[in-house]
């Protein structure tokens, strides 16, 4: 009875804990591993983040043909495994910083003690909060072009947004869709010039500028189209579509360590300049959910390497 008490409240110790499966999280975990700190990867709800739903990815060097995202994102992670990394499924619900062991609970479940935390949960798609989406989600409101575009072969969708992303699911939807409108609320697109070209040399992508999504209009079997208005001078009208493909942005995933690491308002994790060092000690930072600029495979790559020499370097002070 005395042993089974004592066991019951015998916590799991881990020495490095990676919390998420992208590129910060998986380059953490390599280096990790390569310093002898046993790594532990949390994968997260959405394993192998935000590159699992992009198309080709053209700016990761080695890869001079390029490479689909999921592909790059699975050999990153046979290196982890190849290194001995252990990879989790599970998603954690609640921390405590409090102490000099770091405490996570997985699925509400199980807690583990962490020497040393990296935090690489990077960013989610926003969403509009416009009448209609949450309605439609899953029945003409997606995401994500790669994952959804199947669905809406030889018909007319909209892409909502101006940035690269947008950018990559318009000319996505393009080879698959009869007729894309990109929906561009200013006269100028936040994207790089390459993908805007890209956008360009397709016939069948329509921008509307200057144009701003108000409700998304369906009916039981699903979108049927979206309502825009006119920056200008306000007018209204519904364009014809069945697929709605939001690419509005990202919002760091953060949440769940927000009562202890300090974030800015939008929730990104501040850490020390140009450092993965957050406001508590032994609790690092990298990639998306810490990067207010880039935003980029490569630089969350790069930033979980600094957070995986950081945490050694902090293990050893111990
Ligand atoms: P983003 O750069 O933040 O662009 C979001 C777009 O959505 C902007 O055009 C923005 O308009 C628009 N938008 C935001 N809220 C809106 C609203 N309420 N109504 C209408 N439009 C709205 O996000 P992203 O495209 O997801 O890119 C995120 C990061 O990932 C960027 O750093 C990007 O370079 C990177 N990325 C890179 C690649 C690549 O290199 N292959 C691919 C994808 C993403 P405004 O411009 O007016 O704010």
């Amino acid at each position: 009875m005395a042993l089974f008490a004592y066991n019951k409240f015998v916590m799991e110790r881990i020495k490095c804990l990676i919390v998420g499966s992208g590129p910060a999280g998986y380059t953490a975990a390599i280096y990790a591993a390569r310093a002898n700190l046993s790594p532990v990867i949390i994968s997260g709800m959405e394993l192998g983040g935000q590159l699992t739903t992009t198309t080709v990815v053209e700016n990761f060097p080695g890869f001079p043909d390029g490479i689909d995202g999921t592909q790059l994102v699975e050999q990153m992670k046979n290196q982890a495994l190849r290194l001995g990394v252990e990879i989790r499924s599970g998603v954690v619900t609640k921390t405590d910083f409090s102490g000099l062991k770091k405490i996570l609970t997985i699925d509400n479940k199980e807690e583990i003690e962490a020497d040393a935390v990296i935090i690489a949960t990077g960013a989610s798609a926003k969403y509009l909060n416009i009448p209609g989406e949450q309605q439609y989600r899953g029945s003409g409101v997606s995401a994500c072009a790669t994952c959804d575009g199947f669905f809406y072969r030889k018909q007319d969708v909209a892409v909502i947004g101006g940035g690269d992303t947008a950018c990559e699911e318009a000319v996505y939807l393009s080879g698959l869709c009869n007729k894309v409108y990109m929906i561009v609320r200013r006269d100028v697109m936040r994207a790089s010039k390459a993908m805007q070209e890209r956008v360009q040399k397709r016939e069948n992508i329509k921008i509307l500028w200057e144009t701003l999504p108000v409700e998304i209009v369906g009916d039981e079997g699903g979108v049927n189209g979206i309502k825009v208005a006119d920056k200008k001078d306000g007018a209204e009208r519904v364009i014809p579509v069945f697929g709605v493909f939001l690419a509005v942005g990202h919002h760091p995933n953060s949440e769940v360590f927000k009562p202890w690491i300090e974030t800015n308002q939008e929730g990104y994790i501040l850490t020390k300049e140009g450092s993965p060092l957050t406001n508590v000690a032994g609790v690092f930072a990298a990639g998306d959910v810490a990067d207010i600029h880039y935003k980029q495979a490569i630089t969350a790559a790069a930033a979980g390497c600094k957070a995986a020499i950081e945490a050694d370097r902090y293990l050893q002070s111990l």
